[in-house]
C-alpha cells in the first residue's frame, strides 16, 4: 500500500507500475506536453517531469510510497533536475525545433566522496578542500585568441568533422572522420594569434579552495552541493561540485539515525552491588554514569541515557545515548568454598534441576571446547572436520559420559 498515489496518477500508471512502465510513461506524455510542442499545456510537462523525476529514483520513489509529498520535503541540500534537463537527459536533447539546442549544455557534475568522522558530524565543522578544475581563460575570455584570431574552419564548416564516402566492396559507405584541418576543434587559430596565456585552449587550470560545512547531524550519504564549481568551457553552464558524506567507523559510537549505541563492560560486582562507568563523548566530554546498588543488570541489558545521542540535522534535536551491558565475570575459582559459603547467604537460592524418577540419567562433566574449535563455531562451521564419519555422533571427545 502506498499512501498517495498522486505522483502515479500524473502519470497514469498504477503504483505498482515497473521502472519500465514509468519510463514508456514518461515518454509518451513528455512528448506530448512538451512546450515547444503544446505551448497551452501551461504547468504540465513540468508535472510530469517532476512525477518522473521521483519514480524513477528507487530511493525517492521508496520514502514517497511510505510518506508521500512530505516525505520529499527538505532533508537533503540538493536540487532537483529541472524539467528541461531531465528532458534532455532522456531524449538526448534537441528533440524539436529541427535540433537546435535548447540553452546552453551543462557539464558534469564532480562528485567527490568525503569521509568525516562521527566527531565531525556530531560538533560539526568546515573543512577547505582545495580542487583542480579548468576555468575560462581570463585573458582572452575564453576566445583562444585576439578579437577575430579564430575563424571557422572551412574545411569541415566548424562541425570538426568531415564525412568520407569509401567504397567498401560492393557497398559505399558513409564515415565520419575527426576533420584533421582544425583536429576536430571546428576553428583555427593562427599560431601567432594564439592567446599568450591558454595558448588557445580557452581554458586554464586553477586551484580552487572550497569551504565544505559540514553541519551539525549531518548523515551518511548526504550531499553537499556547490552550484556550478564544476569544470569550465565556453558555451557550457558548468556543472556543480558534489561532496558525498561518508561516515567513518568510530571506535566507541554506533549511530543509528540520531541515537547512538554503545557497549559498556562492568564487572559482576558493579552490576550486583553497584558502581559507576565513565563514557567518553563525541565532544571530549566525559559521562559518569553511576550504577545502583541491587540494579542488578543482566547480561546484554540495554539501558538508555535520554539526550545524549546525536544532535539532528537543522532543528540539532538530541537523539539517545543507549547502553549495552556487558558483564564480565571474575576468573575461575575466584573465591575459596568459605567466600562461596557467604554467597549462598546472600544470593537467591540455587534451583537444583533434576530429571523424573523414572529416566534414565548419564551423569556427565563438562569441558571448555579449544579456542580453535570456538573459532570455526564462531564461523558457522559445524562440520565434523578430523572425526571419523562412523564415529559415533554425539560423542565429543572432551565430554565422558558414564551411565549410571
Ligand atoms: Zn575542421
Ligand atoms: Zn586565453
Amino acid at each position: 500500500m502506498v499512501k498517495d498515489t498522486k505522483l502515479y496518477d500524473t502519470l497514469g500508471v498504477s503504483p505498482s507500475a515497473t521502472p519500465s512502465e514509468l519510463k514508456k510513461a514518461y515518454r509518451k506524455l513528455a512528448l506530448k506536453y512538451h512546450p515547444d510542442k503544446n505551448p497551452n499545456a501551461g504547468d504540465k510537462f513540468k508535472e510530469i517531469s517532476r512525477a518522473y523525476e521521483i519514480l524513477s529514483d528507487e530511493d525517492k520513489r521508496s520514502v514517497y510510497d511510505r510518506f508521500g509529498e512530505e516525505g520529499l520535503q527538505g532533508g537533503g541540500a540538493e536540487g532537483g533536475m529541472s524539467a528541461d534537463d531531465l528532458f534532455a537527459s532522456f531524449f538526448g536533447g534537441g528533440m524539436f525545433g529541427g535540433g537546435a539546442p535548447r540553452g546552453p549544455r551543462r557539464g558534469k557534475d564532480l562528485l567527490h566522496p568525503l569521509k568525516v568522522s562521527l566527531e565531525d558530524l556530531y560538533r560539526g565543522k568546515t573543512s577547505k578542500l582545495a580542487l583542480q578544475k579548468r576555468v575560462i581563460c581570463p585573458k582572452c575570455e575564453g576566445r583562444g585568441g585576439k578579437e577575430g584570431a579564430v575563424r571557422k574552419c572551412a574545411s569541415c564548416n566548424g562541425s570538426g568533422v568531415k564525412f568520407v564516402t569509401r567504397a567498401m566492396g560492393p557497398m559505399i559507405q558513409r564515415m565520419q572522420m575527426t576533420c584533421d584541418e582544425c583536429n576536430g576543434e571546428g576553428e583555427i587559430i593562427k599560431d601567432s594569434d594564439r592567446c599568450p596565456q591558454c595558448h588557445g585552449a580557452k581554458t586554464i587550470s586553477e586551484r580552487k579552495v572550497l569551504s565544505v560545512h559540514i553541519e551539525k547531524g549531518m548523515t551518511n550519504g548526504q550531499k553537499i552541493v556547490f552550484k556550478q564549481e564544476g569544470e569550465q568551457a565556453p558555451g557550457i553552464i558548468p556543472g556543480d561540485v558534489i561532496f558525498v558524506i561518508e561516515e567513518k567507523e568510530h571506535p566507541r559510537f554506533k549511530r543509528r539515525g540520531d541515537h547512538l549505541f554503545y557497549d559498556a563492560h562492568i564487572d559482576l560486582l558493579t552490576a550486583l552491588a553497584g558502581g559507576q562507568i565513565a563514557i567518553e563523548h563525541l565532544d571530549e566530554r566525559w559521562l559518569t554514569v553511576p550504577i545502583l546498588p541491587g540494579e542488578c543488570i543482566k547480561p546484554d541489558e540495554l539501558k538508555v541515557i535520554p539526550g545524549q545521542g546525536m544532535l539532528s540535522y537543522r532543528h540539532h534535536e538530541p537523539g539517545n545515548l543507549y547502553i549495552r551491558f556487558h558483564i564480565d565475570f571474575p576468573e575461575p575459582n575466584f573465591a575459596t568454598p568459605e567466600q562461596l559459603a557467604l554467597l549462598e547467604k546472600v544470593l537467591p537460592p540455587r534451583k537444583v534441576q533434576t530429571p523424573p524418577s523414572n529416566a534414565v540419567v548419564d551423569e556427565c562433566v563438562l569441558a571448555t571446547p579449544d579456542a580453535q574449535e570456538q573459532a570455526r563455531l564462531d564461523n558457522g562451521d559445524y562440520g565434523s572436520s578430523g572425526m571419523d564419519e562412523d564415529e559415533e555422533a554425539g560423542g565429543h571427545p572432551g565430554v565422558q559420559c558414564a551411565q549410571q
